[in-house]
């Protein structure tokens, strides 16, 4: 009996319990109080007379979504893709993971699910059912072990098996919240609703198979009567959140020869769509390549099945399946003569349909799986298809002379751009949405839109001084905010409106908020997207919503870029202007907001939509805020990280002071490269290098990276990027919070000193409150402690090589050049510590590590960055630039928020403690605030505007 620490202490007699329980009941904090050991029955009569006094909170509203989370979340909200489950973790489907289960070599079954998750499988089912296999303790063990590994655990857990002693064996190992593949009627109800309500105790969504005491159900009809049962079962009965149903109604094979089985798609598209007209909330799944079982062994033919019997159940409603997304064929790109032939198998068109499809996978399969074939073939149709082909495929190739012959045959340029051009950005657009295409491709035929465009322009304008112009769906002005350099999210999402009909009015970086809204005003725009990386930048948004406030605009305001947040969005920016602010978390949900605040229909509803799900959020962080406990400063410093440095040898660098690195080679630093986050960039989700086997991304991921490095190769030849980096070692001790540079080795004078921050969360037993000074011996012990610094970067040269690219109109290669030099500034900062420990410093000299081990971090020490987690204070770079006098030596300048500038730079300080580690300060109170303020010698209100993302409190308290 006792609170834990969060909830503000620990207190064991019952009336003080009860006290602080109350306090909290009335916040609406629980609604259950229960006690374990220790528990007297005085505890449990005070804790129901609190029960009592307190009526049951009244739930928030919150959105009915499907709500799943591994370590991270995953909400099915209406405008979510179809989701994709890993399949392979399954005894019964991949005699590999069934072979590594029965050896009991887990750890290699556990990079089986680990390869799906990186391959883009959003859930993973684990199944377990084998008869040599003890399916309990087999579940239990996997999940355990999985549950250590984060890249694994992030994904919600689909338990998969007809055995219930196995479901809920999963179920006491799951954390967050999964799903349990499956429950049904098929033993009658009594035991379907023991089983439900036992998921619903364990905190789990549920499939309900389309299964009852009579058998499988086959039929529409029947689909439709137990899936409507079961509803109403667990919906009325157990309570069961509609939201978390899943029906399952059965993917059956078609193409049987049986005349029964004819109707089987029809079925399952069927039941689906009336499951999600009349059991609202409810979602439907299925097993997707069941429906193409009689062409086992053809993988042309079943792709092509699966993938227009996917576009009709998910046109239909379904939300998710177990899919091999490497066996899906583009629907638009199934050759049309297979396509109508399947469609008549699966939409029982015709009844020789059957007869007709293995005819057709008889004679023309071989010939059609040619590649040549299919892209000489494309030449020979009309305009109007190659123009949309080669958009599709992004082939600048043939670009000019047919969009010239195009010219010749329609009576205005406009109707081109108007008729075959858009005809196939909507297709681009409609397939990025459904998460059918990638980044790049979208890239790729941006790049061939422009140039068939800027073909037409001259013509264009000819005409224009007739006529009036082309019509847009609307103007969105796009900049990122003043102080800010940071630009590669922003240009993509403007490319991606760009190609869905928009005009984008790209005013770059550091533009200021008079500028922004002058603009706004002159080109009369329709919306305006702010993007920013860096965390003052979150200010400058704020005060961009000010004064859009003041002028009295009216047209809605978009969030973006790295440093920016929903949570931030709703609580400091929206509540400054009274119309609407969204936040949109990437390019591919950008295309859905500019349109629904764009449509006449549908703006009013979706900005309201958004404005209560801010208030909402807005409330639920002003109570978190209120409560959450922090030590005080003091407090947290007594728990600092106690090194033990009278048994700690440091070690003397070998050469003292500042070194410079002019104009270093690239071909060098490029072997440092760590291509994972060049991936992340361009939206494509792998590790570098398994994602070249990825399913689903694989073959892009390698176009991509292929492409990459050619222009890599042409940087180098050219010498068209410079690469300038400077470090400086310095004798250091640590005073409290402070780390003093000296002078010399003499100690005397002091040439700077660095203000750190430290940890004030509360936490458990044994863990430290930590700042970086902890990393760095005291001056009061014996240890003479060194601390070094550097500034890299790979940026210099780049606005050139853009400017090229800009001029003819290629996109694709103007982001990938900004990319690049991100790499390779990263990449340079890796090679140079690797220096310092192996040569200049030398505390780690004979280290051997491969780039994979250096991007793993594995090597002793570390070299945190200003303006990230362990030292969110970017102020702390004047530091570094004044000691290394950075700005002379490498041209890196920084804003006036201290971004540094070119945008490809990187700069920190290097620990070389092996007890030294990345951390979050997280958020800090005014005390410190008070101290940091004194330290740093500036006033409190500087202080806070810098520390302002992780004060604990509100500055007008
Ligand atoms: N291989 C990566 C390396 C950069 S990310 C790449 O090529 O992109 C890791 C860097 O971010 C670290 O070297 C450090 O400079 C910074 N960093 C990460 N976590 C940090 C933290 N908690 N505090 C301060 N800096 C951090």
């Amino acid at each position: 009996a006792g609170l834990p620490n969060e909830f503000g202490g620990y207190d064991e007699s019952p009336e003080s319990m009860a006290k602080i329980l109350n306090e909290f009941a009335k916040e609406g904090y629980f609604n259950i109080i229960g006690g374990c050991c220790g528990t007297t029955p005085q505890h449990i009569k005070a804790f129901a007379q609190v029960a009592k006094n307190n009526p049951p909170r009244k739930i928030p509203f919150t959105q009915p979504y499907l709500r799943l989370s591994g370590l991270e979340p995953l909400n099915l909200r209406p405008e979510t893709n179809f989701v994709n489950v890993g399949e392979r973790t399954n005894v019964t489907g991949s005699k590999k993971f069934a072979r590594l289960i029965k050896e009991n070599k887990y750890e290699e079954a556990l990079s089986v699910a680990k390869d799906q998750v990186e391959n883009g499988a959003q859930i993973i089912d684990i199944n377990m059912d084998e008869g040599l296999i003890n399916s309990e303790e087999a579940i239990t063990k996997f999940l355990k072990l999985l549950a250590t590994e984060p890249d694994i655990a992030r994904v919600p857990v689909m338990l998969d098996s007809s055995k219930w002693s196995v479901i809920e064996a999963g179920l006491k190992c799951l954390q967050g919240k999964g799903i349990v593949n499956s429950i049904s009627l098929k033993e009658g109800e009594e035991i379907f609703k023991t089983h439900a309500r036992k998921i619903l105790k364990y905190g789990a969504a549920v499939i309900v198979m389309a299964f009852d005491e009579n058998g499988q159900a086959d039929t529409l009809e029947r689909k439709i009567e137990i899936c409507k049962r079961a509803y109403k079962i667990l919906t009325e009965e157990i309570h069961f959140p509609p939201q978390d149903i899943i029906f399952d109604p059965n993917i059956f094979a078609v193409a049987t020869g049986i005349e029964e089985h004819n109707q089987y798609a029809i079925n399952y598209i069927e039941a689906t769509r009336w499951i999600k007209k009349n059991l609202p909330l409810a979602k439907v799944s299925g097993g997707v390549s069941n429906v193409s079982f009689s062409f086992r062994g053809n993988d042309f033919i079943r792709e092509a099945i699966h993938s227009a019997f996917l576009f009709h159940a998910i046109e239909a409603g379904m939300d998710m399946g177990i899919v091999n997304a490497g066996q899906l064929a583009v629907y638009e790109e199934i050759p049309k003569e297979l396509l109508e032939r399947v469609e008549d198998v699966l939409l029982n068109r015709r009844v020789d349909a059957t007869e007709r499809l293995v005819e057709y996978a008889n004679t023309k399969t071989q010939e059609l799986t040619s590649k040549e074939q299919v892209e000489a073939e494309w030449r020979k149709e009309s305009v109007e298809e190659r123009l949309k082909h080669a958009l599709i495929k992004g082939i600048v190739e043939f670009i000019e002379a047919d969009v010239e012959e195009a010219r010749i045959k329609y009576d205005s340029p406009l109707h081109i751009i108007e008729g075959p051009l858009m005809n196939g950005m909507n297709v681009v657009g409609d397939l990025f949405g459904a998460g059918k295409m990638f980044l790049p491709q979208v890239v790729k035929s941006a790049r061939v839109m422009k140039k068939a465009v800027a073909i037409l322009i001259p013509y264009l304008e000819a005409e224009k001084e007739k006529s009036g112009g082309s019509k847009s769906q609307g103007t969105i002005l796009m900049a990122t905010v003043k102080g800010d350099v940071h630009d590669i999210g922003k240009n993509i999402v403007g490319v991606v409106l760009g190609c869905n009909n928009y005009d984008v009015i790209d005013l770059g970086v550091m533009v200021s908020a008079e500028k922004i809204l002058s603009t706004a005003i002159e080109k009369n725009v329709d919306i305006i997207g702010l993007s920013g990386l860096i965390t003052p930048s979150l200010d400058e948004m704020v005060h961009v919503a000010k004064e859009m406030e003041r002028l009295n605009f009216k047209i809605p305001l978009l969030i973006g870029g790295a440093t920016t947040s929903r949570i931030h969005t709703a609580v400091k920016i929206a509540p400054e202007y009274s119309n609407s602010v969204i936040h949109v978390i990437d390019a591919s949900k950008s295309v859905g907001v500019v349109s629904n605040l764009l449509s006449i229909d549908a703006k009013q509803s979706f900005s309201e939509k958004i404005k209560n799900e801010y208030i909402q959020l807005r409330q639920e962080h002003n109570k978190k805020h209120s409560t959450r406990e922090y030590l005080t400063l003091d407090k947290a410093r007594v728990n600092k990280l106690k090194i033990d440095w009278d048994n700690y040898s440091v070690s003397k660098p070998r050469l003292m002071g500042i070194s410079h690195f002019k104009n270093y080679s690239l071909e060098e630093i490029r072997k440092y490269i760590d291509w994972t986050p060049f991936f992340i960039t361009w939206e494509l989700k792998g590790k570098y290098p398994a994602i070249f086997e990825d399913k689903h991304v694989g073959n892009e991921a390698k176009k991509l990276f292929d492409d990459a490095n050619k222009l890599l190769d042409q940087i180098i030849t050219e010498n068209s990027l410079t690469a300038n980096g400077i470090v400086g070692i310095f004798p250091a001790a640590s005073t409290e919070d402070d780390i003093e540079i000296f002078s010399d080795e003499t100690r005397k004078g002091i040439k700077a000193k660095l203000h750190t921050i430290r940890q004030q969360g509360i936490k458990s037993d044994g863990i430290p409150n930590i700042a970086l000074s902890d990393f760095i011996a005291p001056k009061s012990c014996e240890a003479k402690d060194y601390i070094g610094m550097f500034a890299v970067t790979a940026g210099l040269g780049i606005e050139k090589l853009i400017a090229k690219f800009e001029n003819e109109n290629d996109d694709y290669n103007s982001i990938m050049v900004k990319a690049l030099a991100d790499r390779l500034a990263e990449a340079f900062a890796e090679l140079l510590h690797e220096k310092i420990r192996k040569e200049f410093w030398g505390y780690s000299a004979e280290e051997k590590f491969t780039n994979d081990q250096l991007i793993n971090e594995n090597y002793p020490g570390i070299r945190p960055a200003p303006g990230y987690p362990a030292q969110p204070d970017h102020t702390e770079k004047l530091t570094i630039w004044k000691l290394l006098d950075v700005e002379k030596n490498t041209s890196i300048s920084l804003t006036e928020s201290l971004a540094m500038y070119p945008a490809a730079s990187v700069c920190g300080l290097y620990f070389a403690h092996p007890q030294s580690k990345y951390f979050t300060v997280g958020k800090i109170g005014k005390d410190q605030v008070l101290d940091y303020q004194k330290r740093k010698g500036i006033s409190l209100k500087e202080a806070e505007k810098w520390l302002r993302p992780i004060l604990n409190y509100d500055e007008s308290d």
